[in-house]
């Protein structure tokens, strides 16, 4: 029988790499879901950059990357909904669709998580989902450790809703990927082939 734990990888994907498609099959793994959903950010809730590419290209490179994985999914709901998106909105909306049986697990960079959870609605966004905080190696944890115990009356709570997952992978980073690509050295390997092709052909990432 099917179990009922999804992963929702939340994310701008800009552009997606092999740092996040090994965070989403460790989390597949470690927490026994039955699949991941990644979801690229519409309007990113938190910055604006001069490189940030499209929504629809960030959209097509991560169907791209995903295609060959039978668990992975892609949702454009994000990328629909008018305005910055907010994880909160999203939760809900996924609510709605999966109703309240199903465990949802969002996944994310734990920087990115800090941010979600110290905001707004965060009694509401705990309540609906549960998160795992992706690091790269030798990231400080004190943070989310403090955050833990500012959220929650006891460790034990705090430990059923943030898992935190060191991810040695994503030692690779889209930022370094854009420099990279902005300076005309190769992404080789770093993002998968497909994504590699379609940076190329439309030229993303080059302006300065
Ligand atoms: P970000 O600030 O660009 O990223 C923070 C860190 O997390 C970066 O090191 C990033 O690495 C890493 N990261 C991002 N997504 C990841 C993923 N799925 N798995 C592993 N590492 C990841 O954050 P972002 O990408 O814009 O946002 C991440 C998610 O949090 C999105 O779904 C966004 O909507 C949500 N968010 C919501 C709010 C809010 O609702 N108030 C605020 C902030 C973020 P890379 O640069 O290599 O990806």
């Amino acid at each position: 029988m099917e179990n009922n734990k999804i992963g929702i990888m939340g994310g701008t994907f800009n552009p997606i790499h092999h740092g996040h498609l090994v965070t989403a099959q460790e989390a597949l793994d470690q927490f026994g879901l039955t699949r991941v959903i990644f979801i690229p950010t519409g309007d990113p809730p938190h910055k604006i950059e001069d490189l940030l590419a499209d929504a629809e290209d960030r959209y097509l490179m991560t169907e791209i990357a995903t295609s060959s994985n039978n668990n992975f999914f892609v949702s454009r709901i994000e990328i629909d909904r008018k305005g910055k998106s907010y994880t909160i909105d999203t939760v809900k909306e996924l609510r709605q669709i999966y109703g309240m049986e199903m465990e949802l697990f969002f996944i994310t960079g734990a920087d990115a998580i800090l941010e979600i959870l110290s905001w707004k609605d965060t009694d509401e966004i705990v309540a609906l989902a549960k998160f795992i905080a992706a690091t790269r190696p030798g990231y400080d944890i004190s943070k989310i450790k403090s955050l833990k115990s500012t959220l929650f009356r006891s460790r034990e709570e705090a430990d059923k809703k943030i898992f935190l997952m060191e991810i040695p992978a994503l030692a690779i980073s889209s930022t370094d990927i854009r420099k990279r690509i902005k300076n005309c050295r190769s992404i080789n390997y770093l993002v998968p082939e497909g994504v590699n092709n379609y940076i190329l052909k439309h030229g993303l990432y080059k302006k300065t």
